[in-house]
């Protein structure tokens, strides 16, 4: 199987060339048992994006056929996500309203001879299945009378059972080479209500039996999937056929996306909400859309992401710097420069004019100039980083120590010429001293420093918070591991670091979502939830640093 999407347009090409199809149409088919991760943005990209190639359509359409996992909430989510995302859907659509129209395609197979109500439990199934060495045995039930399986499968859906006394399965082939054609259950009893249906059914069809019809009842012309779906491929082809459908999609596999040091499987990102590892399904560590949107992700990062791993081959793990190199790119040119002080310690300026506050003209966006100007007050008493300071520096700390010069960005030079210490020895102050004719865009040169600081003027600034993030999952393995309590031990407990510091006076209006690419520190966005009037939170998107090569 190529994991490349030009093989599936060569397929849509030459469907409308030959007269096959004179449209194409494709679908998004989420469960809504959870939010949408990175993984489903690359089906988005492939479903949308190749139907508007040939000005086709798109449904979303929710596979809704799982009445115990599935929720409104999620119904929700995933609606806003993908049109945060900038897709536009056909139709909304639910395979739930299909159930009746499902049930009667299984009445004909039933009268067809072609499948059958199986007493047999789930582990007698799975015994009975065979393994791929060996062929399946027929159950017990396999030759039950067509009336004798109408009447059952009617009291099935009467409710008449209970959950997982009887199934419905296909009749197909017990010693297939391909497990998934050795009569497949197609129906089992769920007495669960449904967010769609309510309490209409206690049968519900499986994914393998409900999804083909899906296809076929909306005239999806092209069924895109992931490649753990190929074995089921000529299953997908046999109900479509069977159930004499009008309309035959055909289904092609691309590959998932996987990306290292996250776990992409909505069972397990549920774990981490439920157990709170996170805050909700949008923690920005989450690799859900709604997640990545709270970070700071952008559509459009997304959207490049997604180009450049639609022409990739290959189906290992996307390295997660890939995702940050496309931020990086979209937010270069838009994101305004500003500076953050994280862990401040604050220096007097002795030699400043006390009362005396100036207005400085700072570059909005050095890579894009037409941001314009903003201004930045300064005075006699500032905020660095502690990490800028160093009593008894190594070789090469080119930041400020004592009897050193550095260059305050935007500002002017100043050089340390005392610390200031509380009874444990904390370093609490630095008194320094400036230089008038160093001022940033005089074109002084009369000599250089090495170290440039960005920092911010003490009576003006605004306290901020900021969080830094690290992977939430430590070992690529984990995505691998089988169910249980392993994988949370792979969670990474120093995930989230929270810092507190000022910002720019000029930033007091920012809005929820807003983005800067802080000095030295990368970009930011303003987190939606734990801002407040007083104090703004800032969600770190990624770093400046980036060894990722495309
Ligand atoms: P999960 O295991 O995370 O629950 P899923 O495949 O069960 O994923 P669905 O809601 O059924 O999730 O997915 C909707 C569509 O998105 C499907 O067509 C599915 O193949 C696709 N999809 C899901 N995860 C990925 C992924 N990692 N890469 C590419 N496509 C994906
Ligand atoms: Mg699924
Ligand atoms: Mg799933």
């Amino acid at each position: 199987m190529e994991n490349n999407s030009n093989f599936i347009k060569n397929i849509m090409k030459e469907d409308l060339e030959t007269g096959k199809h004179n449209t194409v149409i494709t679908r998004f088919p989420p469960e809504p048992n959870g939010y949408l991760h990175i993984g489903h943005a690359k089906s988005i990209f492939i479903n949308f994006g190749l139907a508007d190639e040939f000005n086709g359509k798109t449904n979303l359409r929710f596979d809704d056929t799982n009445p115990l996992k599935e929720d409104i909430e999620y119904v929700n989510a995933i609606k806003e996500d993908v049109e945060w995302l900038g897709y536009k859907w056909e139709n909304l659509l639910f395979a739930s309203d299909y159930f009746e129209e499902m049930y009667k395609r299984a009445v004909l197979l039933i009268n067809k001879g072609l499948a059958y109500v199986d007493d047999l439990n789930a582990d007698q199934i799975r015994e009975y299945r065979g393994t791929l060495t060996e062929p399946g045995k027929n159950s017990p039930y396999r030759e039950r009378t067509i009336e004798e399986n109408l009447a059952l499968f009617q009291a099935m859906r009467e409710g008449k059972f209970g959950n997982g006394e009887k199934v419905l399965r296909a009749k197909i082939d017990m010693a297939s080479p391909n497990i998934n054609l050795r009569d497949p259950v197609i129906y089992r009893i769920s007495h669960a209500s449904h967010h769609n249906t309510g309490d209409k059914w206690c049968i519900y069809p499986m994914y393998s039996f409900a999804h083909p019809l899906e296809d076929a009842i909306e005239g999806v012309t092209h069924s895109l999937c992931t490649t753990e779906f190929e074995d089921q491929r000529p299953l997908y082809d046999w109900v479509i056929r069977e159930c004499e459908m009008e309309s035959t999609p055909q289904q092609i596999e691309f590959g998932r996306l996987n990306i290292t040091n996250t776990v992409m499987s909505k069972r397990k990102l549920k774990l981490l909400v439920d157990e709170k590892f996170v805050d909700g399904w949008d923690d920005p560590r989450m690799p859900t859309i709604s997640g990545l949107r709270r970070r700071g992700v952008t559509p459009e990062a997304i959207h490049e992401f997604s180009k450049e791993l639609g022409i990739s081959k290959g189906s290992g793990a996307v390295d997660s710097a890939m995702l940050d190199h496309f931020v990086r790119e979209d937010l270069k040119l838009k994101a305004p420069r500003t500076m953050g002080v994280l862990n401040p310690l604050k220096v007097v300026i002795t030699n400043y004019p006390e009362g005396q506050v100036e207005m400085l003209d700072a570059e909005i966006n050095p890579e894009n100039p037409e941001m314009g100007i903003r201004q930045i007050p300064f005075s006699r008493e500032i905020y660095i980083e502690q990490e800028d300071f160093m009593e008894d520096p190594p070789k090469k700390y080119f930041r400020l120590f004592p009897g050193n010069e550095v260059r305050l960005k935007h500002a002017y030079f100043i050089k340390c010429e005392e610390v200031i210490k509380d009874d444990q020895g904390n370093v609490m102050e630095l008194r320094c001293t400036y230089d008038q004719e160093t001022k940033s865009g005089s074109g002084f040169t009369g000599r250089k420093v090495k170290g440039t600081l960005h920092w911010v003027e003490a009576t003006n600034a605004i306290p901020a918070e900021f969080r830094l993030y690290e992977p939430l999952i430590l070992d690529d393995e984990a995505d691998e591991m089988a169910e249980g309590e392993t994988f949370l031990d792979y969670v990474n407990e120093k995930s989230l670091e929270i810092v507190q510091g000022f910002i720019e006076p000029n930033m007091k209006e920012v809005q929820a979502y807003d983005k800067f690419q802080f000095f030295r520190h990368g970009y930011f966005s303003v987190d939606p939830k734990y801002t407040t009037a007083e104090k703004p939170v800032f969600n770190r998107i990624v770093s400046l640093k980036s060894s990722f090569k495309l």
